[in-house]
């Protein structure tokens, strides 16, 4: 079939309009440079509305999918680099750096093979044994680097082989395992998580492709499929291409991480171990793991180069849409830094949707996971990310103290109002006595944004007391000098 068409029917199948296929189909292709003739075959809707897909099958309805391998391999000038690199020596066996206290988290799994891949591999014997050996290595990859509270285990109990459909058995029950893998080399569409209530790993590999059904990128596809059984996001996402940027122009890249690009990467990201140390040993039945890890407040600061704080601010939020790969150009929130050149995000902007059930329609459900924010005062900007991971992070360490996204608004120093404490253009006795009262009554010492210091402090000293109250006395009545400039002559 040609691929666009092939991209055409999944569309109509999944309810999706041409364009927003169109567009993950770039941006798979993006990351998979030369390869794109080969992934347009396999890849299948991977956008933000996809993991919400009414599926072929009628009793599955809303069920959460988070479609990946195999569409994202490296191009073949990554492949060919990282096949240049000899292999570390690898630590094998589960908990090889974990503590001897760690708590062994079980799951059970049920694994299917279709019968045409387990004949293409030697039969059922011998795939068996494949898959056997690729849990030794998906347990490996959870516990070697000793970075979750637990010791994951995962144990294949059950085996068994299939005839027809692979996409029949995804959503066959499995009360007796946590989770079910469905192996399928030779697949008509690409594989996935699918979340609860079905919880199973499409494990859709090409015999032919890259080593094939067993070989380390499928290997390393199905560990992050385990990470999202486990509770971790897809950390890609997140991301945004300068290209889809039409805002400043920055491209956001996420953290490296088997969560964000598992393909000869080892190495779990902050937020994917805070995820899955919540879990621990539960296996999740909806999203309210995620949409409960805000830290207790979402602030942004914004200062002056100097340090200064920056009221009257003006704050936007650009949403990054998930999986979407951009920002959109019109804000979702426009705000106003408060005296302190703060705001606080309330209600919280990444919008957790209550109840946060597999069908709530958000991936996770969160309504974005990612904000490009912009601060602006006197013609000047400042740009920062504001990513999911980054904000619950704050609550996932332990001690949750709030998370504040610090900009920094290099706007010239300016002081126009030194020894001016009411602002009227006039350094007269109305000023002396506001400092008096500055200095002996504890009245509110304003500082004007972009200068360093507060106007009341006009001997420039970082203080107001007596010594400013008689320089304003001698500025106002007997020709004393100006206040001193905070910025300098
Ligand atoms: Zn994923």
């Amino acid at each position: 079939m040609d691929a666009e068409q092939d991209w055409a029917a999944l569309a109509t199948m999944l309810s999706f309009t041409n364009a927003q296929v169109a567009a993950d189909h770039r941006s798979w292709g993006r990351r998979a440079g030369s390869l794109i003739g080969l992934l347009l075959v396999f890849t299948t809707v991977a956008d933000a509305q996809g993991l919400h897909v009414a599926t072929a099958d009628p009793t599955s309805k809303g069920v959460w999918r988070i479609p990946d391998s195999p569409q994202r391999l490296p191009d073949s000038s990554e492949l060919h680099r990282i096949l240049q690199i000899p292999a570390a020596p690898r630590l094998t066996g589960e908990g090889a750096n974990a503590s001897v206290e760690k708590p062994v988290w079980h799951f059970s799994v049920i694994a299917g093979i279709s019968q045409v891949t387990s004949n293409y591999y030697g039969g059922f014997s011998a795939a068996k044994t494949l898959i056997q050996n690729q849990f030794v290595t998906i347990n490996s990859r959870f516990n070697t680097p000793g970075a979750f509270d637990g010791v994951l285990q995962f144990t294949v109990d059950s085996i068994y082989e299939f005839t027809g459909d692979p996409l029949v058995q995804i959503f066959q029950a499995h009360p007796l395992h946590d989770y079910r893998v469905v192996y399928d080399g030779f697949p008509s569409q690409g594989g996935g998580w699918y979340g609860p209530p079905t919880n199973t790993i499409h494990h859709s590999w090409p015999v032919t492709w890259f080593g094939g059904t067993f070989g380390s990128y499928a290997t390393d596809g199905i560990v992050h499929e385990f990470g999202h059984a486990r509770g971790a996001i897809d950390l890609y996402a997140l991301q945004v291409d300068a290209g889809k940027n039409p805002v400043n122009g920055a491209p956001y890249n996420a953290e490296t991480s088997i969560m964000n690009y598992p393909y000869g990467v080892t190495i779990w990201d902050q937020h994917s171990v805070g995820l899955i140390n919540l879990n621990a040993d539960q296996v999740y039945s909806n999203s309210a793991y995620v949409t409960g890890a805000f830290p207790t407040s979402i602030n942004i600061l914004v200062r002056s180069g100097s340090g200064a704080h920056l009221p009257g601010t003006s704050v936007k939020l650009y949403p990054a849409d998930w999986y979407s790969g951009g920002v959109t150009g019109t804000p979702s929130l426009v705000m106003s830094t408060d005296e302190n050149g703060a705001v606080h995000l309330a209600p919280n902007p990444f919008g957790p949707i209550d109840p946060p059930e597999p069908w709530c329609g958000r991936p996770w459900c969160i309504m974005y996971p990612n904000f490009l924010v912009a601060a602006e005062y006197g013609g000047y900007s400042a740009y920062g990310w504001m990513p999911l991971n980054q904000v619950q992070n704050v609550h996932l360490a332990k001690g949750d103290s709030g998370y504040t996204l610090s900009l920094v608004l290099l706007v010239p120093c300016g002081c126009p109002q030194q020894g001016d404490i009411n602002g009227d253009g006039v350094i007269d006795v109305f000023d002396v006595i506001e400092v008096i009262g500055v200095a002996f009554s504890g009245s509110p010492d304003i500082q004007n944004p972009a200068c360093p210091k507060t106007r009341a402090d006009v001997d420039n000293n970082g203080v107001t007391d007596v010594f400013d109250v008689i320089y304003l006395i001698a500025t106002a009545f007997s020709g004393g000098p100006n206040p001193v400039d905070p910025c300098g002559p």
